[in-house]
């Protein structure tokens, strides 16, 4: 088929059957919950801009297994341009939806799926990654959105996935069978978990030969039998509740993360790519949180555009934007903002071909591109913050302001430059109250912290990539040792 549109990417979502679990009771209407609905709104926006041909360029790509013109977010990158792309793309989109857009954590595995499935092959003389391209090929024909599945709950830190009290701690076979294996376990933070039609499950961490059963990746429809999502709580969520547009700071896209628990799952052999191979977990791992890490060059970037944009009105309604310490916060927010994207096109640019042909990021660039993810988000946040002023967080509800009699009072009191309608300021303060503190703020501050990994897991991977020795090798020519 051709690629999806939005409406035919609602429909097709609208007949999956989730098992979904949110506030302690059954969900069965997913596209129509005022909860859920924004973060399918921001999935949708990927298939709409993909089939509207001013973003043609940057939305598709001719793919390279049918040279039929896909959306991107299924494409394997052929190229650093292709890798380029991308963070453009993620940039725009964040600047569209002014939220996590969810539908990233797919391409990245699907890149280092097909890479690492690859070498597993070359090394075992196994058939995964002709398995996995025929999987693909029916992803890009059908136009669906991927979960990249990765993170286990864990458990205790310091015990390894085999040795944990409690074995489903990290997903784990439990059943071979002859036209299949039986998985059981659980993925935690799942961003996108069910606005996807597939979800593509990868290890977490590294493994060793005691943890074979835990080394395994495979993919499944999202709404098989045995898998059970439980919807994650958001600040503010229940404000999308309330019927009151303005309170909720961006009403029409959010994000959505679940706890996802595969409760004895069968996956049939073609479904799976990897399978007991330990000694690539790492590899898979470190690709994939590498493709991720750099991808959030591009989101973080495009909804930090916006919060500027939100913090320099939120500056003109109060009155204070011809101060010279406003123009400078602003410019620092840019500054800090650009050198995201500036790492996030920097680990696209020197990118390679890997075995399989698909091209992989500079995995020391995207580290430190993310590391940086981990900080500056939360003072562009801060500096938004001290802009928009302290109002942001006492004002009273859009009942209020709307209220017969209260109403005017507050639209008297409340306002900044007298020319501006007291609701646009209430508005703009909600926005940037909706991406500090509220909804939006899971993606933009603490999934920049944790989300692809934690502050600690890049700088292991800043050191195994840095190569010391030839740094002192250079210091020690030049000082004549
Ligand atoms: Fe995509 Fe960014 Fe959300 Fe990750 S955090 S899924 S890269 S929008
Ligand atoms: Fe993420």
């Amino acid at each position: 088929m051709e690629m999806k549109t939005k409406e035919q990417y609602l429909e097709s979502l609208r007949k999956m059957k989730f098992q979904l679990y949110m506030f302690g009771e059954k969900v069965t209407d997913l596209i129509n919950h005022p909860i859920i609905r924004p973060s399918i709104n921001s999935v949708a926006m990927t298939y709409e801009l993909a089939n509207d041909p001013e973003y043609e360029e940057l939305m598709t790509a001719i793919s390279s297994i049918t040279g039929k013109r896909i959306n991107r977010f299924t494409h394997l990158h052929q190229s650093t341009d292709d890798l380029i792309k991308k963070v453009k793309m993620l940039r725009l989109l964040g600047q569209k939806t002014g939220s996590c857009f969810q539908r990233c954590v797919g391409i990245d595995a699907l890149n280092a799926i097909d890479s690492t499935s690859f070498e597993i092959d070359l090394k075992y003389g196994t058939d995964y990654h002709k398995r996995f391209r025929n999987y693909l090929a029916y992803v890009q024909e059908e136009d669906l959105t991927i979960d990249g599945a990765m993170t286990d709950p864990k458990g205790d830190r310091r015990l390894s996935p085999s040795q944990q009290k409690d074995p489903d701690l990290y997903l784990h076979i439990v059943e071979e069978k002859k036209n299949g294996i039986i998985v059981r376990g659980a993925k935690v933070h799942q961003t996108g978990a069910l606005n996807s039609h597939e979800i593509l499950v990868m290890p977490t961490i590294s493994m060793g030969p005691n943890d074979k059963d835990y080394s395994i990746c495979f993919a499944l429809p999202a709404d098989t039998d045995g898998i059970i999502y439980v919807y994650g709580r958001q600040s503010c969520d229940t404000r999308k509740l309330e019927n009151s547009e303005i309170d909720v700071g961006n009403a029409k896209y959010g994000g959505q993360e679940a706890v996802v628990i595969f409760n004895d799952v069968f996956v049939p052999w073609e479904r799976i790519f990897m399978l007991r191979e330990f000694d690539f977990s790492t590899i898979l791992v470190e690709r994939f949180a590498g493709y991720h890490r750099s991808s959030y060059g591009g989101c973080k970037a495009g909804v930090g555009d916006v919060l500027i944009g939100a913090a320099a009105l939120a500056a003109d309604y109060n009155g204070v934007s011809h101060a010279g310490h406003i123009k400078d916060k602003l410019i620092e927010m840019v500054h800090l903002n650009e050198t995201l994207y500036a790492c996030g096109i920097a680990c696209a640019s020197q990118g390679n071909r890997t075995a399989s042909g698909t091209y992989l990021i500079d995995l020391l660039l995207a580290n430190i591109c993310k590391q940086n993810v981990t900080r500056f988000p939360y003072e562009i946040s801060r500096l938004a913050e001290d802009i928009t002023g302290g109002l942001m967080v006492t004002m009273p509800s859009e009942k209020d302001l709307k209220h017969p009699e209260i109403g005017p009072l507050l639209d008297k009191y409340l306002r900044g430059v007298f020319e501006i309608p007291t609701e646009k300021r209430m508005r703009i303060m909600r926005l940037v109250e909706n991406m500090t503190l509220g909804a939006a703020a899971v993606g933009y501050r603490t999934e920049s912290l944790h989300g692809a990994g934690s502050p600690q897991a890049q700088r292991i991977m800043i050191a195994r990539q840095c190569n010391l020795e030839y740094k002192k090798e250079l210091a020690k020519k030049i000082a004549g040792i």
